[in-house]
């Protein structure tokens, strides 16, 4: 498996498997033992997703030991504030039937991040979270975290896919030790990415998917990406990946496509903090 190294040395697989929008828990836990069999290594879950429990089931009905996983969970805002991240991160493991986490991200910019952040330098200090990192900060918020900090974030999950491909928020995170990694890959099927043209045509070229020269192109990026599937063939078809190469001029191509700004969520729109400000979840 290729893999990421982070900052402090860790491998981090550079493909994986996230499970956001699986609220159906058996569903959820087919498709992570399908995922699992088929050889994905690193999983992306959230406390947010309510789903938890069923990827905690998932790993011990696959068969794959704990130890040969990934597996990363996040911190919701409700969550926020050092001692009650430190509650929220054990009442996450206990659903996750482990004892440790591999990678644990503060979700959202917003609120008391820096009280959080504490806690999760503590917990990495205690040995019980392997790697600790955040998701949707920008470069300013990153900074701040980096500034204020002992300990800067070994990774930023961030929304990147060909139509939002966030170069410079990615030069950032390379000039400050920081791994990026692109959720929602395939721009959750939006602006019909699966039949874009000119990724129909490059797919075509090389006799693969348009999912798979997307896979490839952030692979080839150094970006660590985790698409979410429940169809096991399209499971399969998104690990296949490992068996070509994008030339220069694919990937050139491909960067003509960036429309320079999100198009699932704005971070730095207050209406949506706003929004995610009312978000409650079971966690
Ligand atoms: P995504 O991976 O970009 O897209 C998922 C969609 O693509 C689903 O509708 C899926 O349908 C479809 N799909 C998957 N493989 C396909 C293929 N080979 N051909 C055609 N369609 C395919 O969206 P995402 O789930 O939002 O993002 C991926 C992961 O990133 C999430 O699961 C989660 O772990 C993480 N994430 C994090 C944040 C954050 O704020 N940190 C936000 C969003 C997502 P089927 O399931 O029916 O195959």
């Amino acid at each position: 498996m290729l893999t990421t190294e982070l900052s402090n040395g860790i491998a981090m697989p550079r493909l994986g498997f996230g499970v956001f929008q699986m609220a159906d828990l058996n569903l959820c836990e087919e498709a992570v033992i399908s995922a699992l069999t088929c050889g994905y290594r690193l999983l992306d879950t959230a406390s947010a997703y309510e789903n938890e429990a069923a990827v905690g089931r998932a790993i011990l009905r696959s068969g794959v030991a704990r130890k040969e996983i990934f597996l990363t969970t996040k911190l919701w805002v409700q969550d926020y504030g050092y001692e009650s991240t430190k509650a929220a991160f054990y009442r996450s493991l206990e659903r996750l039937q482990t004892d440790y986490l591999d990678l644990y991200l503060i979700h959202q910019p917003y609120s008391d991040i820096h009280g959080s952040w504490r806690a999760l330098e503590d917990l990495y200090r205690e040995g019980v979270i392997k790697a600790i990192g955040v998701s949707n900060f920008s470069s300013a918020q990153l900074a701040d975290l980096i500034t204020f900090n002992r300990i800067a974030p070994m990774v930023n999950q961030v929304e990147t896919h060909p139509f939002c491909q966030q170069w410079q928020a990615a030069e950032f995170m390379q000039q400050h030790h920081v791994a990026i990694e692109a959720w929602a890959p395939f721009a959750e099927g939006k602006n019909e990415i699966f039949t874009q043209p000119l990724l129909t045509k490059i797919a075509q070229r090389h006799q693969k998917t348009v999912a798979q020269v997307i896979l490839r192109w952030l692979l080839q990026r150094n970006i660590v990406v985790i698409p979410k599937s429940v169809n096991p063939q399209r499971i399969a078809e998104n690990f296949a990946v490992f068996d070509f190469s994008l030339t220069e001029q694919d990937m050139e191509a491909i960067s003509t496509l960036d429309l320079g700004k999100p198009l699932i969520a704005n971070h730095a729109d207050p209406e949506r903090i706003k929004f995610i400000g009312t978000r409650r979840f079971a966690t």
